[in-house]
């Protein structure tokens, strides 16, 4: 990419691609499996969820039946990839209880409906809210959006690909709608939003980002000491897009 074409979604994360490599995603694509995948360790580093997840998998299982079965002590020991285990082993029954009682303990059907529906229906479960519900839709291979998580907003936001609104809400609503500059299939959003996230978590950290290193740097508002102009650059995109759809 030249340095003075505009940076568009697309072009970002052609770059980060180059620069992250292949993401590697959630380790399941069943509904159950991800609320647990989001809830199995608070606070862990990436391997360590991962770590939990599996653990949780081979001495437990990840039905809801089975954790509903298991020893509280074999829970805490998942939960202790991260902190605050016990009560994270009373959250992650709390979603085998809460998947049982209202979804027969199987949720396709619940997520295969409207996604207003299958959101609503996700965020019965602890620790998931409403981008916590989509991101979920995605990564069971349903093309909702970009579901940018905290990190991957942060990104978008600095990069100024994302207007910053007066709430986490809105804020997040406007990397929603930026999505839509992406393919519209699963594949591709769920890769926009791990190298997203990957690089937030990396890079482009909440404090000290390590803009020198960056292959972004060039198009970034933020590194150039422009994070003002952002609502003029998303307000000037957001137009020319709206005159695109005619
Ligand atoms: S140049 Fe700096 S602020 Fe911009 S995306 Fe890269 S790390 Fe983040």
């Amino acid at each position: 990419m030249a340095d003075r074409e505009p940076l568009t979604l697309p072009r970002a994360v052609a770059r980060l691609r180059d620069l992250h490599g292949s993401p590697q995603g959630p380790p399941t694509r069943d509904p159950f499996g991800l609320v647990l995948w989001e809830n199995v360790a608070y606070l862990p580093s990436p391997d360590g969820r991962r770590e939990a997840f599996e653990q949780l998998r081979r001495t437990v299982g990840t039905t809801p039946s089975a954790i509903l079965g298991a020893r509280r002590s074999a829970l805490e020991r998942v939960a202790a990839r991260g902190i605050l285990a016990p009560r994270v082993a009373s959250k992650i029954r709390e979603c085998a209880r809460i998947a049982l009682d209202r979804f027969g303990g199987d949720l396709s059907g619940a997520v295969a409906g409207p996604v207003g529906e299958a959101v609503r229906a996700l965020r019965r479960f602890p620790g998931v809210g409403e981008p916590g519900a989509e991101k979920i839709l995605l990564f069971t291979g349903r093309p909702v959006g970009l579901a940018p998580e905290s990190n991957g907003l942060r990104v978008l936001v600095r990069l100024g690909l994302v207007r910053q609104e007066s709430s986490y809400a809105r804020t997040y609503a406007a990397g929603r709608e930026a999505g839509r500059a992406l393919p519209a299939k699963a594949a591709a959003l769920q890769e926009a939003h791990l190298l997203l996230q990957e690089h937030g978590r990396t890079l482009c950290r909440r404090s000290a980002p390590a803009c020198d290193r960056c292959p972004l740097a060039a198009g970034c508002l933020h590194a150039r000491g422009l994070a003002d102009a952002a609502p003029a650059r998303v307000r000037s995109r957001r137009s020319a897009a709206s005159k695109e759809r005619g």
